[in-house]
């Protein structure tokens, strides 16, 4: 197990396009780290950073304490999968996990009995002897995942790993993945697009755009906490409803409603906003069907609704807005219906309409 450190790196290309800004992180031993963020944000690039397969082109990395910036990928005793995992086609999935200690000149007895405690971890005991061709897209990711665990390391480091499986195949990955994690204790970084990986199996995640840190949190932190709007906007599915407005006399005029503020923020901001865009957030889910106390209450319009089994989305508009409402799917709304909902305060987040950062709450 290893305790990353990253200090101020930054990545420019020789292209000169700069992809990873001041990106300052302390990993603890054993820690599951996700590093998540749409397409082109600096993920796999930080990863590469990481795994020595890109030079640092400013600050410093440390492994326990010492300077890893330029050790090879070897020096570092780190283990990778990646979204394209090649597997030896014509070598059995037993060859396949032996392959590195085979190279590294291990006695025959000790890599058996290896890859047969891998081969338990991951529920391929069954099938040692068969070719990659033989077996299903998610038996074939755990054997990369195997070929990357057996070496003995201290930080294991996966890009999409879980991009070419189906969706009920990602589902039983992920938890295969935090098992192992809990078994082998590697600290692993994780790189993926999809906030419901991370959200599902990150001890901490840090949310990227445009190559900078937007935030750093436990999933429960960015939920409950997102310190602006994007990272209110990228966690949580479907994501949070936003509308704009402008401050006047201490309300906004939202959703065909007047909203007043200091229901949700301290006296100071509502003086300081006055005048001043700001945007309005709730999460689908965090809405009640009818009129309730303490709560912001609007009147919207059914335009569509998908039906999920345990809720149904409901998509609405209310004073020229689209939302998205998560309800009870006993409560589904019929098409057209005009609807009542409220929204509790304890519900609601503000944000600087300038900014895009977060309005403290009281
Ligand atoms: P994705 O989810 O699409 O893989 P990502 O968040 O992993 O995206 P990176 O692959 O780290 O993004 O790329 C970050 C940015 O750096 C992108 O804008 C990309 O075009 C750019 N980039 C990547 N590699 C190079 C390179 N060798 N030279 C110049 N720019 C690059």
């Amino acid at each position: 197990m290893a305790h990353l450190s990253l200090k101020g790196i930054n990545k420019i290309y020789p292209n000169g396009f700069h992809a990873v800004h001041d990106f300052d992180l302390e990993i603890e031993q054993g820690e599951f780290i996700c590093l998540v963020g749409p397409s082109g944000c600096g993920k796999s690039t930080t990863l590469r950073m990481i795994a020595g397969l890109e030079n640092i082109s400013k600050g410093d990395f440390l492994i326990n304490g010492v300077r890893a910036n330029e050790m090879s990928p070897r020096e570092r005793e780190i283990a990778m999968v990646f979204q394209s995992y090649a597997l030896y086609p014509h070598m059995s999935v037993y060859d396949n996990l032996a392959f590195g200690l085979t190279l590294q000149g291990v006695d025959d007895d000790v890599i058996e009995e290896k890859v047969t405690n891998i081969a338990k971890i991951l529920g391929l005991t069954d099938y040692l002897d068969r070719k990659p061709r033989a077996l299903s897209g998610g038996q074939r990711q755990r054997v990369a995942v195997g070929r990357a665990i057996i070496r003995k390391v201290g930080v294991f480091l996966m890009d999409e790993p879980l991009s070419n499986l189906d969706a009920k195949q990602r589902v039983t990955m992920r938890s295969e993945i935090t098992d192992i994690h809990r078994k082998v204790g590697s600290t692993t970084i994780y790189v993926t697009h999809d906030q419901t990986e991370a959200m599902t199996m990150a001890d901490r995640i840090v949310v990227m755009k445009d190559g900078y840190i937007q935030q750093v949190g436990t999933p429960y932190e960015l939920y409950f906490n997102p310190v602006n709007m994007f990272v209110a906007g990228f966690i949580g599915e479907p994501p949070m409803n936003f509308v704009r407005s402008e401050v006047g006399g201490g309300n906004i005029s939202v959703l065909g409603s007047e909203v007043d503020i200091s229901h949700i923020v301290s006296d100071e901001s509502v003086k300081h906003y006055e005048g001043k865009p700001v945007a309005l957030g709730f999460r689908p889910e965090g809405i009640t069907l009818g009129r309730v106390e303490n709560s912001y209450v609007f009147e919207a319009e059914v335009e569509l609704t998908e039906l999920l089994g345990d809720n149904t989305n409901v998509y609405v508009t209310a004073g020229g807005n689209n939302l998205i409402l998560k309800v009870d799917p006993h409560d589904t709304p019929r098409l057209d219906d005009k609807i009542t909902f409220s929204v509790p305060y304890k519900n609601v987040y503000l944000f600087d309409g300038e900014s895009e950062l977060v309005i403290e709450r009281k």
